[in-house]
């Protein structure tokens, strides 16, 4: 059975009350739920309930960009996942590479709060991927090699969970691998996850960085790509539309 896929839209530290209303409506007006693919929009915290009224009974998941790794406690500005799962979410991306590079978030810690959304109910979306520096230097599959087992979660099941490989410099720059190199690396990590003792072949990876609906129809028939984690585009809900159109 091959992956259900997934568009999510991360809107990253965007948007406004009235803004996430208009977008989150016209998404869940126009991109129907079908059997093989889900659409989701991660929000900023604070626009969570609002967004997720909006979308009610739209099928549109709703998603967090982050979690804490505790149920509770003294963990200042931090949400915990239980939390999430109560005000409606359904997704939460962890290990983005900008909470790697920001806050820096270890494999370990992001192994952390993928475990803690899988006990409270919630789907983590799992980011990888190399920087520059180490795309130029040869080392991309080494750095998936090492940062997907030590991110997955303990438990974790391809039901579950869901990989997205973003090179750290094709986010927001307008750049892209070729759809080759996005090809092979999706195959390494879908090897390395096979070695994890999971069905690989039914894990969903996505793939992220500079997806636009004028590329997404080439980036989304690459072989081995079951969606997208969309940052920049997820804002424009036409050209987000595009990519959940070009993902079928
Ligand atoms: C992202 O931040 O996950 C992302 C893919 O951003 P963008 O689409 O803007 O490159």
């Amino acid at each position: 059975m091959a992956p259900i896929k997934l568009v999510a839209g991360n809107w990253k530290m965007n948007g406004s009350l009235s803004g996430a209303r208009l977008l989150a409506e016209e998404i869940a007006a126009k991109s129907a739920p079908t059997a093989r693919r889900r659409v989701a929009v991660c929000p900023p915290f604070p626009l969570l309930s609002s967004v997720g009224a909006f979308l009610k009974g739209s099928g549109v998941l709703l998603g967090a960009q982050d979690c804490h790794a505790h149920e509770k406690g003294a963990h200042t500005g931090d949400v915990s996942a239980k939390l999430l799962s109560e005000v409606g979410c359904r997704i939460v991306i962890v290990g983005h590479s900008e909470r790697r590079t920001d806050h820096r978030e270890t494999d370990d810690m992001v192994r952390a709060k993928a475990e803690a959304a899988l006990a409270a109910g919630l789907d983590p979306i799992v980011c990888v991927g190399e920087t520059e520096a180490e795309r130029d230097a040869g080392r991309t599959k080494d750095v998936v090699e090492r940062q997907v087992p030590a991110s997955w979660p303990k438990g974790g099941t391809v039901e579950r969970c869901v990989i997205a490989y973003e090179p750290v410099w094709a986010i927001g720059t307008g750049k892209t691998p070729t759809v080759g190199d996005v090809a092979e690396v999706h195959s390494h990590i879908r090897s390395v996850v096979a070695k994890l003792g999971v069905a690989a072949e039914n894990l969903a990876i996505l793939y992220g960085g500079s997806v636009k609906g004028s590329n997404a129809p080439e980036l989304m028939a690459v072989p081995g790509v079951d969606g997208a984690l969309v940052g920049g585009a997820s804002l424009d809900a036409a050209d987000f539309l595009k990519i959940v159109n070009a993902c079928q």
